[in-house]
């Protein structure tokens, strides 16, 4: 927990890599318990993946 002020990109929700081209991120809203809570990931790759295993 040290750097908490950079304004670099979040960390993947899948991979925890905080580099990557902005052009390759993505970002997924989902809502849990009536809170919208933002996924970041680092590319499609990364989401895909997510994706996949959340909805097995
Ligand atoms: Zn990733």
């Amino acid at each position: 927990m040290t750097d908490s002020t950079d304004e670099d990109a979040p960390a993947c929700h899948k991979c925890g890599e905080r580099s990557g081209p902005a052009s390759e991120q993505r970002v997924v809203t989902t809502v849990e318990d009536g809170t919208a809570v933002y996924q970041y990931f680092c590319s499609d790759g990364c989401l895909e993946t997510w994706e996949m295993s959340r909805s097995a």
